[in-house]
């Protein structure tokens, strides 16, 4: 969507994965515009807001998460929008090009306001990031959003951090407001994305179990607590590998597996989802971001006794490096006690996705740190060094454990 709305992807219709009709060749039919309204598990019938009821064997919950609004007067006003649904970015869109808009504040800053505000940007937008906290990207190693904040002031994006809004404001023209213990920001438009919870309404009035998350609690076959009732996606929890627990990780990959499992489990044809290691990336401007695994807060909080090393390098061999190549940073975490790789983040133009998803699969299968510091990897210079940058993050590792 952000691409949609930053006009790389010109047309909305071909964001629809699959129309109804094509559904409907799969012997599966698609009610548009209609909301379940109750459920009654018991008579296994769906009551539709059309007012027609709909019987079922088995009933899967995949009623995705909502946008956390942050409860401030104004948020409702005409020009404030939240991102979750093709509707949301074909009405933001028009107004852009209706309103003529020059100037967007974004509150938040996750990936969604950083790919929004490359998006704007682009569009020759003047951006104005709002985040409530200290650090920019939190659960990055500040060595690493040193990168990003680079690329905030290269775009001449203001990043404000530790600005709280408190209201926004219908002004003259029909410029809003926002109103933050740090002064005023006037613009055309206000984005608000400062996270999303788990929309389990539905699931708790079907009394399925909640887990700690706040999502829905699922086994390995997507079934929940009650039987016959399966979940997946946005609204229910997902196995970490890493963790080994269950949390809350909303990603559409892992939406998708989950719909199969609990497809071929409602089929008659077994299938166990083995889990996630929480494998994620996101682009801005000329950077690649990527993380897997845990980051040190989060492996302390799961028990673990993390520690931590940085390196960078080139994402060709030395001797080719250009300035234009830039350098990559990878931070790997390992656990002091097992020497367990515990989780990986990388910055870079050219190599982070591809490095993370190495490490991904090192996660995947329980690697210790000293496995990533020989593993074999290919090598030819074009793509870099005879040691490669997860060999060298990993022995600089190794050697303080
Ligand atoms: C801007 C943006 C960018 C993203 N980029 C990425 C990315 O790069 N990589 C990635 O992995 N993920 C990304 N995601 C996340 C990904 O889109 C979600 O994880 C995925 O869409 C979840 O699918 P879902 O089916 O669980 O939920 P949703 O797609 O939210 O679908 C849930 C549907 O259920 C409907 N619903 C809810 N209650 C009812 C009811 N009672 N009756 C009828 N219908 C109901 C809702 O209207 C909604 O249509 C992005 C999300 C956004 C918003």
């Amino acid at each position: 969507m952000p691409y949609y709305i930053g006009d790389v992807i010109k047309d909305e219709r071909s964001l629809i994965a699959r129309t109804p009709e094509q559904f409907k060749k799969s012997g599966i039919d698609v009610l548009l515009k209609t909301r379940a309204e109750q459920v009654d598990h018991e008579a296994r019938i769906v009551r539709l807001s059309t007012g027609a009821t709909l019987p079922y064997d088995h009933l899967v919950v995949a009623t995705g998460a909502q946008a956390v609004m942050p409860g401030i007067p104004g948020q409702d006003l005409p020009g404030v929008f939240t991102l979750r649904t093709l509707q949301d970015a074909v009405r933001m869109k028009s107004c852009i090009r209706e309103k003529d808009c020059r100037k967007a504040a974004i509150l938040g800053a996750g990936f969604i306001a950083m790919e929004m505000s490359e998006a704007l940007s682009n569009l020759g937008m003047e951006v104005e990031l709002i985040q409530r906290d200290t650090v920019a990207i939190k659960r990055w190693a500040p060595e690493l959003v040193e990168v990003v904040l680079r690329t905030f002031a290269e775009k001449r994006i203001a990043f404000h951090v530790d600005t709280r809004a408190t209201s926004i404001e219908m002004v003259d023209g029909g410029k809003l407001r926002i109103v933050t213990d740090r002064g005023n920001i006037e613009t055309d438009l206000v984005l608000i994305a400062i996270g999303i919870r788990p929309d389990v309404n539905m699931a708790k009035e079907l009394g399925l179990a909640i887990g700690d998350s706040g999502a829905v609690r699922v086994n390995a076959a997507q079934q929940t607590s009650v039987e016959g009732i399966y979940s997946v996606g946005d609204c229910c929890e997902v196995y970490h590998r890493v963790a080994r627990r269950p949390l809350y990780f909303p990603l559409g990959d892992i939406a998708n597996k989950q719909g199969r499992i609990a497809g071929r489990n409602i089929g008659g044809r077994p299938a166990v989802f083995p889990g996630i290691v929480g494998a994620q990336s996101f682009k801005f401007f000329d950077l690649e971001l990527a993380a897997t695994g845990l980051s040190e807060e989060e492996a302390t909080r799961y028990g673990f006794s993390p520690a931590a090393a940085i390196a960078w390098g080139p994402p060709v061999a030395r001797l080719m490096a250009s300035e234009e190549d830039g350098e990559t940073g990878l931070k790997l975490i390992a656990d002091r006690s097992t020497g367990l790789l515990l989780g990986a983040q990388a910055v870079g133009r050219k190599d982070p996705v591809k490095k993370i998803n190495a490490l991904s699969v090192a996660l995947w299968y329980g690697a210790r740190l000293d496995e990533p510091a020989f593993m074999d990897f290919a090598y030819s210079p074009p793509f870099g060094g005879p040691w490669d940058l997860i060999h060298i993050t990993a022995q600089l590792l190794l050697r303080t454990l």
